[in-house]
């Protein structure tokens, strides 16, 4: 790093650093805990949310045992809001120029923030926005589709994720009649504003036929994820699979027609997808 861009860098922590003191005068959080590599900051007392807050310890473990990705090199601060007013009034203060959403994750020089506000979707928001904090703490790009695949996938809690998720419904009528969402279609989006619900649900299903179908799939999605770790090129995943995986499409087909759909919890969840937007 030459000297000036150590300036620029330099700088850029004391801008960091002021927001920070900015944001601890300004705001009172009133409990804050610590969970796994996350520390939670809280403007409502935290009591009863313990377990959820086991599940994103547990979530760091997920991803580093299922998908090999390191654990993060620093804390990712979460930032919980007891309603969306007050959750509106901090966007307000910090964020004035970004468009609404349900809930955030973003990432600047420091470390990454997540922000959520109690709804009926609270706990799916902040596995969702943490998966994103998780994967984007350690590698350093993650492909549209599959940052939103693997979000959309760790957003329910573990023992909902394989069976109990609503796209598997949609998903499974679609191969019946022998529609095969295209990988190559979803690769070629950049822009997140452009993504609408079936590619979320079809990102989410490639997603889950790597980690759940042949394991030659999911080896390769490991590979491809720890190739990017090391900041190698990774290539296009989809021309990886086909290379490991002639008969893609088939295998594709096989592993959700056969597959268990159990879905007590799955309708709620998706009813409240569809009342707001969450990246
Ligand atoms: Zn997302």
């Amino acid at each position: 790093m030459g000297k000036a861009d150590r300036r620029i860098a330099l700088v850029a922590a004391f801008l960091v650093a002021l927001l920070s003191a900015r944001s601890d005068a300004a705001q009172e959080w009133t409990d804050v805990r610590v969970a796994g590599p996350f520390v939670c900051r809280a403007d409502f007392p935290m009591q009863g949310l313990e377990r959820l807050l086991g599940e994103l310890a547990g979530l760091q473990n997920d991803l580093a045992t299922q998908l090999g990705v390191r654990p993060p090199a620093e804390p990712i601060e979460l930032y919980l809001f007891r309603d969306e007013p007050s959750y509106r009034r901090y966007l307000a203060y910090y964020l004035p120029n970004m468009p609404y959403r349900r809930a955030f994750f973003f990432k600047g020089q420091g470390p990454g923030k997540v922000l959520v506000h109690r709804s009926a979707d609270f706990e799916v928001d902040i596995r969702h926005e943490c998966t994103h904090a998780l994967l984007h703490s350690t590698l350093p790009m993650v492909p549209l589709w599959l940052d939103e695949g693997l979000a959309e996938y760790f957003e329910f809690p573990p023992e909902q994720r394989a069976h109990g998720n609503p796209y598997l419904r949609s998903i499974k009528w679609n191969v019946r009649f022998g529609r095969t969402p295209r990988l190559d279609k979803l690769e070629r989006e950049g822009d997140f504003s452009k993504l609408d619900q079936s590619d979320y649900r079809d990102s989410w299903a490639w997603v889950h036929f790597m980690l759940l179908g042949p394991p030659e799939a999911k080896a390769e999605l490991t590979q491809f994820l720890a190739d990017i770790q090391a900041s190698g090129p990774p290539g296009v995943l989809s021309e990886r699979l086909a290379a490991r995986i002639p008969d893609l499409a088939h295998q594709f087909s096989s592993h959700f027609t056969d597959w268990r759909q159990d879905d007590p919890s799955g309708v709620k969840a998706m009813l409240g997808k569809m009342g707001g937007l969450v990246n």
